[in-house]
Formats: structure tokens, C-alpha cells, sequence
């Protein structure tokens, strides 16, 4: 047993020596403590100042929206390697990089829990997991915020965003597609999402929390898009 342990260490050692790992984003050599991203493409993400506001199409039922960073292409490759593979290391970093922005505002860190955007059980099963869920996972570990993965569900398969004409169809697309799945009566909630776009489904979400008689509902992304 020892020695199979022993002649796989080698192995990879020998691996590592031959292919390098590199970084899923510039592809320059990443050293023994970095998470398939290399120091300077985590160092190069810009922190959003402030709440965000401007692009968000359908907010009526949330209270406030922040993010970490904004969605440039360093994050957009980041994101997609996190969506499309299994990369818990990923999403770990990207919330101990993000909890910050969460915690300097007291209403937020005063929150009863966090509660991830759920994606339908048939998505969720051909990727594997839900890259909201992870990140919110980690959030939790590091604000001590409890985790409620199971507070919503998402009942219906809704046609694939992507697929949409326009943001009316996305939003109309939304309605009534998550339930509320434990008692959210008077709590101050957080939705955790890996990027918010046009707000609508968080918006769903959201709704379907006041609903049930939530106090409030703030949505906290890792990226928010950038408008220019
Ligand atoms: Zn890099």
C-alpha cells in the first residue's frame, strides 16, 4: 500500500516536471499553493465599489445587490473552467476573494443565511454540481453566515436563457419557477450567485422569498457585468 503511494508520488512529481501546471487563464506556470489561476490573474480582478445598480433590469423584489468583482475576461475564464468543471478549489478561492465586500457592510453580515440560486436538478446532474451552491458553501465557512442549500428549488425546466429573443422573454421566463422549501418567516436572506446579468432570476427568487414572508432579500454575486 505504501509503495503504491510512494510510486504515485513520484509519478505525478515526474508529471508535474514534464507538464507544468499551468494557469486555466494566461496559461504562464502556477506555483505549488495557487489553484489552477496564477497569482497575477487573481491579482489583476477589479473589486466593484459601492452597490450595483446601473444594468439590472428586474430588481423589484430585492433589497440591495452587491459584488466582488467585475466580469472581465480574466473572470469570464475563471467562471466558465468553474461551470463546466469540477474545481471546488475554484470556488473557494473565488469566495475567500470575494467575502470581503460582503462582510464591510454590517446589514450583510448580520444576515440569517445564504441561499444559492438553485439550477434545475436536470442541469444540475449533467455538470455535475451547482457552481452557486459551492460558492455560497465557502462564504458560509468564512462568514460564519449559515448555508441553506435547500431553501429554494427550482420547479420547472425553463427554456435556456441563452435561448432568449429578449430580456422581456427572460424575465417572463422566470415567473413562478422557484418554491420555497423551509420556513423563511421574518429572515434577512442572501441569494449567492456566481454572476448576475439581468436580475431576473434572482429577481424570482427573491420574490418567491417575500412571499413566504422573508424580511429581506439581498443578492450577492462573485461578478457583476461591465457596462461601459
Ligand atoms: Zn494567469
Amino acid at each position: 500500500m505504501m509503495t503504491s503511494i510512494f510510486f504515485r508520488n513520484i509519478a505525478r512529481n515526474f508529471l508535474e516536471f514534464i507538464y507544468p501546471p499551468l494557469c486555466v487563464v494566461c496559461d504562464s506556470p502556477i506555483g505549488a499553493d495557487d489553484t489552477l489561476v496564477c497569482g497575477g490573474c487573481w491579482g489583476g480582478l477589479k473589486r466593484v465599489e459601492g452597490p450595483v445598480e446601473y444594468g439590472i433590469l428586474e430588481r423589484s423584489h430585492i433589497d440591495e445587490i452587491r459584488s466582488g468583482f467585475y466580469y472581465d475576461d480574466i473572470l469570464q475564464s475563471i467562471v466558465h473552467f468553474l461551470k463546466y468543471h469540477q474545481a471546488p478549489g475554484l470556488a473557494k478561492k473565488m469566495a475567500e476573494l470575494a467575502a470581503p465586500e460582503l462582510m464591510k457592510h454590517p446589514g450583510w453580515a448580520r444576515a440569517d443565511a445564504l441561499i444559492p440560486i438553485p439550477l434545475h436538478k436536470a442541469k444540475a446532474r449533467e455538470r455535475g454540481y451547482n457552481q452557486a451552491e459551492e460558492i455560497a458553501r465557502h462564504l458560509s465557512e468564512i462568514t460564519s453566515i449559515s448555508f441553506w442549500p435547500d431553501a429554494l428549488i427550482r420547479r420547472t425546466n425553463t427554456v435556456s436563457q441563452t435561448k432568449m429573443k429578449n430580456a422581456q422573454e427572460r424575465v417572463d421566463n422566470m415567473k413562478n419557477v422557484f418554491d420555497v422549501r423551509r420556513s423563511v418567516l421574518g429572515r434577512r436572506l442572501i441569494l449567492v450567485d456566481d454572476v448576475i446579468t439581468t436580475g431576473a432570476t434572482a429577481n424570482a427568487c427573491a420574490q418567491a422569498l417575500k412571499q413566504a414572508g422573508a424580511q429581506s432579500v439581498n443578492v450577492f454575486s462573485v461578478a457583476r457585468p461591465i457596462f461601459d
